[in-house]
């Protein structure tokens, strides 16, 4: 279930790799991210506090995180 306005979405590559859960879960200041057991649990009851502040965005590897705008239809990336 996405947000009301938000949605994220982990690559297939990344979902599962420890290094990546943890520094998702380390670099979302509201806490949509977290490292569960080794791969990326996205808390959904958080994703409408994101602040598109791309931090995520930046702290995984290229195309492996997305940030949806479901508002306007935009997308957060790199
Ligand atoms: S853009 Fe910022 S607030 Fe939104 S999910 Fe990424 S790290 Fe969290």
């Amino acid at each position: 279930m996405p947000g009301l306005f938000i949605d994220v979405e982990v690559s297939d590559e990344v979902r599962d790799d420890p290094e990546i859960a943890q520094k998702l879960a380390d670099a979302c200041p509201v806490d949509i991210y977290a490292n569960k057991r080794g791969s990326v649990d996205i808390v959904e009851e958080n994703l409408d506090e994101c602040i598109l502040c791309e931090l995520c965005v930046q702290a995984a590897p290229p195309a492996a995180v997305r940030v949806k705008k479901l508002y306007d239809g935009t997308v957060l990336e790199r």
